[in-house]
């Protein structure tokens, strides 16, 4: 990512061109598959909900960080002629709560492109809202929109979105336009980087849960962040990757925990121990 830049120097006419606004991070969700307050120990008869569900029902959730959505980043980059592109890292199933929360606030008109880390609900249900968010051209026509993603997380989209990749409405629905989308397959391979709306992104596998891979991406041109979400394990080659001795220091590290799905969910018990 592009930090603030420098503080342009004073007098001449320098000072009087605006600098571009910098790029940003906004963290549309970080909370567990479930998002919270999680709605088991709100129901659940007989027993009063836990005190982290109860606080996050206790203030309106622009002003509660006990009120959390899917994991999910909106990266808004900012090119060097100062166009903004908005890249947006999983879409899961609170995707429109997160659109009537954040990109109202921030004025996000759109999504430029859209990357995905796996295919479980909570990183891909939102993909019915893409139309939503698809960008529109100069002459005010929609514009497709790439989605980055694995051959098996195309797989299981093929099967639960059938009139996405067929990009047509849904049965029953002429008048509805589906989606315009660029389905783009990426490899789980730190040696494979792929450019997103003109910003480079290097995979980086990581165990969900033993037998299950999820993406993590490393990014940024003048600052390097990792983002890892999903993790049980970390394999040496991404291991490798965000070291001192792989890519380099990194400026900023975002990772989600997880453990072995019906053991014990270490980002669940992060989600009430923490916030
Ligand atoms: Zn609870
Ligand atoms: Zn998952």
């Amino acid at each position: 990512m592009e930090p603030d830049p420098a503080t342009p120097p004073a007098g001449g006419t320098a000072a009087s061109v605006p600098p571009p606004p910098p790029s940003s991070l906004i963290f549309l969700g970080t909370g567990c598959s479930g998002a919270l307050p999680d709605t088991r120990c709100l129901i659940r008869p007989g027993t009063p909900p836990c005190h982290v569900c109860s606080m996050g029902l206790s203030l309106p959730p622009d002003q509660n960080p006990n009120y959390r959505l899917n994991t999910s980043l909106l990266i808004d980059y900012c090119h060097d002629d100062g166009t903004h592109k908005y890249i947006l890292i999983d879409i899961g199933k609170t995707f429109r709560e997160q659109v009537l929360r954040w990109f109202v606030h921030h004025k996000v008109p759109s999504v430029d492109s859209i990357i995905l880390t796996h295919e479980h609900a909570d990183a891909v249900l939102g993909l019915d809202e893409v139309w939503v968010v698809q960008p529109r051209n100069d002459r005010n026509d929609f514009e497709q929109i790439p989605i980055f993603l694995t051959q098996f997380t195309m797989d299981s989209v093929v099967r639960r979105f059938p009139y996405l990749v067929e990009q047509k409405p849904e049965d029953g629905d002429e008048d509805a336009q589906a989606a315009k989308i660029d389905w783009k397959i990426i490899e789980e391979d730190v040696d494979k980087p792929f450019a997103a709306s003109g910003l480079e992104f290097v995979p980086l596998p990581v165990m969900h849960g033993e037998g299950y891979i999820c993406l993590g991406f490393l990014f940024g041109r003048r600052a390097r962040v990792a983002y890892l979400s999903d993790v049980s394990r970390f394999l040496p080659k991404t291991e490798h990757a965000i070291s001192k001795s792989g890519a380099g220091q990194l400026d900023l590290l975002i990772l989600e925990a997880n453990a072995l799905h019906g053991v014990v969910s270490l980002s669940y018990i992060i989600c009430h121990l923490f916030f």
